[in-house]
């Protein structure tokens, strides 16, 4: 028995159209006992997904709207289970109205994701795909969009399907020959498998490397902005946020710390990392931040190292740039070029250098160009690269067993332990899939979904 839920799936904001969706066992009932057709038949008589006109009333039979109902009958909705949803006028006022008709003719308010939950726990989703709703729902970007909607079709289940597969046959032919020893089963010999889990091995290594492309789509590319203090790097991150986001005086060592901003340049999503700058310090609290800063270098996907164009390049410059130039994707910025120009591109060792105005924006555009540029199509948006850190993990546990089960193949154990490694392999990729996920884990995932999803 499932008992009906029902949320408002279009948020609380005015707008031409608001849905209220309910799911369960009771639903056409329920929603039946607040709603008649226009044309006087029962809500349950009402065509299978067709938006039918009708009238919306509260407990009282005072009308709330005239509106549509649709019907979806189990197993044919997204929950797997009768489903109805009214398109209402979106009035916040209508659609909460309408909520508290349902809840007191015996729906229960829906709890986070509880809609997506259903349809995973009704084998309608796996649970790659459940999760690949909320970042199509949060997606802020086409490509991450698009990514996200290739994992909610299943993408990324199908690269893992066949891997767990090949783990579940080698598994059930160990067991077999064990526990039947007398049936005419064909003996089990581990080493024929070794090229199956060699090949196994190499596709989720294969997996994880899509990670670093996952993270970009998903988050965005991570850009550190380094240079000495007072060059314009808070400056810079304000005017590609648009706001004051960081703390600007000219003050060396203002920015203790790193700030982090997440902005949309051209049609790339870029996490901007200002770092503090970098110089040799007594202060402890500025020390660390500068460690942070080497740090964020280190793991930025694109460095944008700035200098003052308006003084000569001191040792200082030169220091940060040495962390920089070394980085695959960096672009030199020769901030304040209002005061004129004591650096040239010519003296900086970088590919790309762009002489900008943090103070009137000016040559930003032709850095956004050249983000644009350097980071389209990095990732192919068809969900199959892993986007998210739970994914990440479950895999890497997954691809160490493996390469334990093949070390222990080579060195002539007992099948028994390689076959430990091999169902501590399947037990990971389950968790990626749903096959094998603990309950308080999947609670955690649905949680960050919106209610109504
Ligand atoms: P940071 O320490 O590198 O983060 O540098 P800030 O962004 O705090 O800027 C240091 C000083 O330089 C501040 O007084 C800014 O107003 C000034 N500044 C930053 N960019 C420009 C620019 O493009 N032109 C001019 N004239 N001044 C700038």
């Amino acid at each position: 028995m499932s008992h009906t839920i029902a949320a408002v799936s279009t948020g609380n904001q005015i707008s031409a159209i608001g849905i209220i969706r309910l799911t369960g066992d009771d639903c056409i009932g329920i929603a039946g006992s607040v709603f008649t057709l226009s044309n006087g038949k029962p809500l349950s008589a009402a065509p299978e997904r067709k938006l039918m006109l009708g009238t919306l009333r509260d407990k009282d039979g005072r009308v709330i709207d005239q509106c549509m109902a649709v019907c979806s009958h189990a197993p044919h909705s997204y929950t797997g289970e009768d489903t109805v949803e009214f398109h209402c006028h979106g009035s916040p006022a209508v659609l909460a109205a309408g909520l508290q008709a349902l809840y007191c003719a015996g729906a229960r308010p829906a709890q986070r994701g509880e809609f997506t939950k259903r349809a995973f726990l009704n084998g309608h989703l796996d649970l790659t795909q459940a999760e690949a709703v909320i970042d199509l729902i949060e997606a802020d970007t086409a490509d991450a969009a698009a990514n996200a909607a290739g994992q909610v079709g299943g993408a990324l289940g199908r690269k893992l399907e066949p891997i767990y597969k090949d783990l579940t046959d080698l598994c059930s032919h160990f067991h077999a020959v064990l526990d039947y020893p007398d049936e005419d089963i064909e003996d089990f010999g581990l080493q024929n498998y070794s090229s199956t889990l060699r090949q196994d091995a190499k596709d989720l290594n294969a997996l994880l490397q899509t990670y670093g492309q996952g993270k970009i789509l998903r988050s965005g590319v991570a850009v550190a902005i380094a240079g000495k203090p007072n060059v314009g790097k808070s400056s810079l991150l304000n005017a590609l946020a648009g706001f004051d986001r960081a703390i600007v005086t000219d003050i060396p060592g203002t920015t203790r710390d790193t700030v982090e901003e997440s902005v949309l340049l051209g049609s790339t999503r870029l996490r901007l990392i200002d770092t503090a700058g970098i110089r040799h310090t007594e202060d402890s609290v500025e020390a660390i931040g500068v460690d942070r800063s080497r740090k964020a270098i280190e793991e930025a996907d694109l460095v944008l190292f700035v200098c003052d164009g308006s003084q000569p390049l001191t040792q200082e410059d030169l220091e940060v740039m040495d962390l920089c130039v070394e980085k695959e994707n960096a672009i030199a910025l020769i901030n304040k070029s209002d005061l004129g120009a004591k650096v040239l591109p010519s003296d900086l060792p970088f590919m790309t250098v762009i002489p900008v105005c943090a103070k009137t924006g000016e040559g930003l555009t032709g850095l956004a160009d050249t983000v644009d540029i350097m980071f389209e199509g990095a990732s192919p948006c068809d969900g199959s690269v892993l986007t998210n850190a739970r994914q990440f993990d479950a895999i890497r546990r997954a691809y160490e067993a493996m390469v334990s089960s093949l070390q222990a193949l080579k060195a002539g154990v007992t099948p028994d332990a390689v076959l430990t490694d091999v169902e501590q392999a399947m037990a990971a990729i389950g968790e990626v899939t749903g096959a094998t996920v603990r309950e308080d884990i999947t609670a955690r995932i649905f949680e960050r979904f919106c209610v109504g999803k």
